[in-house]
């Protein structure tokens, strides 16, 4: 179970960055409102995450670091339902069997209690503190899988990375307050008043907020809403145009190749718009199933939304209805 798990750590948790993703998605999961991430040397030494989650019950507690066992599916036909994050009940059975891990958690319904974790075996199990939420911990990420930590200890942009899941997380969910410090200065922080103008401006400054014309188009199978930057301000990269899905944040190639179409002319080849758009659509008709990370998505009617994009972009940019 133990190697199974490992391999699989392979594939879920590549990077501390990506530790990062699955603990801040689950804290959204469980419907916190306030999140708090402090790292130190790139999430090398500790990453630590605390929520004001509904936490988990005592019960549940041996499940938490069992893979598959937590999932939040209950059957077949969900799996095209899911509006979580999370679905397959592998991050922390991953996380936990490569690291040293210690849980505390608190749901109203049930008892506090504090879990610890190391290398997949469960350490100890005793009370925690009655603080309804969860507060995990990681240390010593990858100490027994050697040819991975080698290969993250030469990562050099780790900390970029974890600023950037984090921004992108804060701006799919604006209703929710983050905070990340690494080695102890704040790098990221939102209010959670669910002004995405504001999650806008304290990520990316006042220049880009203001900049930001509001992006509003509804058709019978997407509503569409968000931010899109006027051209005078550009990127020299993809990495400005934050797509999410009903919530989640996704890659998908079409969408944002739509949304650069749509300002094909305003901008010269090798400059990228900045833009922000959340797409509310039936759950069934998004299959989020296709990678591990759950970042790639397969849309159905995806032609009719690259067309819708490209031509609403073009729109707003011009002042225009559709
Ligand atoms: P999943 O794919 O279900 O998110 P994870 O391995 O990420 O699987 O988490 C396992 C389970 O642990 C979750 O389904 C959830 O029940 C519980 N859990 C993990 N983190 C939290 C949290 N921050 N707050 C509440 N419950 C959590
Ligand atoms: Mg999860």
């Amino acid at each position: 179970k133990i190697l199974q798990d490992k391999i699989a750590a392979g594939e879920v948790v590549e990077r501390p960055s990506s530790v990062v993703k699955e603990l801040v998605e689950n804290a959204i999961d469980a419907d916190a409102s306030d999140v708090t991430v402090y790292i130190e040397e790139s999430g090398m030494k500790s990453i630590r995450i605390i929520d004001d989650g509904h936490g988990i019950r005592k019960e549940d507690a041996p499940l938490v670091f069992e893979r598959h066992a937590t999932s939040k599916i209950e059957n077949d036909y969900d799996l095209f339902q899911v509006r979580q994050l999370g679905f397959r009940g592998e991050a922390l059975a991953s996380i936990g069997s490569v690291s040293h891990a210690t849980i505390e958690s608190f749901n109203r319904e049930s008892s506090p209690f504090k879990l610890t974790y190391h290398g997949g075996e469960q350490i100890e199990l005793t009370d925690g503190k009655e603080r309804v939420g969860t507060d995990i911990l990681i240390e010593n990420l990858f100490y027994n899988t050697p040819a991975r930590l080698k290969y993250v200890r030469h990562l050099k942009t780790e900390a970029g990375k974890i600023i950037d899941v984090i921004s992108r997380v804060a701006i799919a969910h604006p209703n929710v307050a983050f905070k990340l410090e690494l080695d102890g200065s704040t790098r990221v922080q939102t209010k959670g008043n669910g002004n995405l103008k504001e999650v806008i401006a304290d990520i990316y400054g006042l220049n880009i907020a203001k900049a930001a014309i509001p992006f509003e188009h509804e058709t019978q199978d997407f509503n569409i809403t968000g931010f899109i930057v006027k051209p005078e301000i550009s990127r020299s990269n993809k990495n400005y145009i934050h797509v999410s899905i009903n919530q989640r944040h996704i890659k998908n190639f079409g969408i944002s190749q739509a949304i650069i179409n749509g300002y094909h002319s305003l901008l010269p080849k090798d400059k990228y718009p900045i833009a922000f758009l959340n797409i509310d659509m039936d759950p069934k008709l998004v299959d989020v199933n296709v990678h591990p990370t759950k970042l790639e998505v397969r849309i159905s009617k995806d032609r009719a939304l690259f067309v819708l994009i490209e031509e609403a972009v073009k729109a707003t940019l011009r002042g225009t209805p559709l």
